[in-house]
């Protein structure tokens, strides 16, 4: 029995996800199990073979109305008969819903990301037909799993020799409770570079040159300019292979004398805190690590994010045969 071999696939065709809208979702991959599963695999983000765990041979596909895709996997060998789902190892292997609505749940978040409130849970329950508000729950965060892996997988650095980078850092999370309880302010250290319009978010434990020195070598390429406000905590910098210019802050938002500003900086902080706003505040380490991804994975391909959000997935994620 022959054995699986590796299965060439035509790149991601960017102008064809370009195309697709919520509406096409609806129509082409709703009403037919097989333009989904066809599509899907075209791309890599569904098994084209399976071998049998068991036996390791090459798996027949067929019909069997008894799973939700109505079509499994299954092993030619007479004693073995194993089946296997035709979502193993991919994306959609964790879904108790149907592939059409797993694709527009990730249309809506990767469309909606860059916004302060992406659609509401009520209005994604109604219009996929999803009846259990944690499914959307759980997906949205699978999504933004996505993000928080791309900068796991792809830890770039902004700036490179004579560009400019501003930094700073502010409190986030930091919110009243009743009888009084203040949750413990999360600091995040962002900087920016205004002009390839790309930001690094990371939270820290405190705010001295202890801690943030690591951060900013790790995340701004040497030779950079690095502009910042008067914070203590910043004047090693110099001695790291940065140039470094500073604007003091009690007098001028950009320094007369040298134009030295973190207004850039300062501009995306506004945007990421009226995201979490809009997300009622996350207080927990890993969900505000998530959002903060969110927001960058945004920045960073928020140009064609559909199109990017599955690229990711099957070249990096959840690569199948
Ligand atoms: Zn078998």
């Amino acid at each position: 029995m022959a054995q699986a071999a590796a299965v060439q696939r035509p790149l991601p065709d960017r102008n064809e996800f370009e195309s697709i809208r919520l509406v096409t979702i609806g129509s082409r991959f709703s009403e037919s199990i097989d333009a989904t599963i066809a599509w899907c695999r075209r791309y890599g983000l569904l098994a084209q073979t399976m071998v049998c765990p068991v036996c390791n041979l090459l798996c027949q596909e067929g019909v069997y109305n008894r799973v939700i895709d109505g079509r499994v996997f299954r092993c030619p060998n007479r004693d073995c008969r194993k089946v296997s789902s035709i979502r193993k190892g991919s994306f959609f292997e964790a879904a108790h819903i149907p592939l059409w609505k797993v694709i527009a749940i990730t249309y809506m978040w990767s469309t909606n990301c860059g916004r302060p409130r992406g659609p509401s849970q009520e209005f994604l329950m109604r219009e996929l037909d999803i009846g259990s508000e944690h499914t959307i729950v759980d997906w949205n965060q699978f999504c933004r799993d996505v993000a928080v892996e791309y900068f796991v997988n792809h830890p770039q650095q902004i700036g490179g020799p004579g560009s400019i980078v501003e930094i700073d850092e502010s409190a986030f999370a930091k919110r009243k409770y009743n009888r009084g309880r203040m949750v413990p302010e999360k600091w995040v250290f962002g900087a920016y570079e205004a002009a390839r319009k790309r930001g690094v978010m990371v939270m820290v434990d405190r705010r001295d040159a202890v801690t943030l020195m690591p951060v900013i070598n790790q995340w701004i390429a040497p030779g950079s300019i690095i502009w910042s406000d008067m914070w203590a905590a910043y004047n090693q910098i110099p001695n790291q292979g940065f140039q470094h210019g500073t604007v003091n802050h009690t007098h001028h938002f950009v320094d007369p004398n040298t134009g030295v500003t973190t207004n850039h900086a300062e501009a995306m902080w506004s945007r990421a805190k009226a995201k979490f706003k809009s997300m009622m505040g996350p207080t927990n380490r890993d969900m505000i690590g998530g959002y903060l991804a969110e927001f960058m994975w945004n920045q960073r391909f928020g140009d064609s994010p559909f199109f990017h959000f599955w690229t990711q997935i099957a070249n990096d994620l959840y690569v199948v045969n």
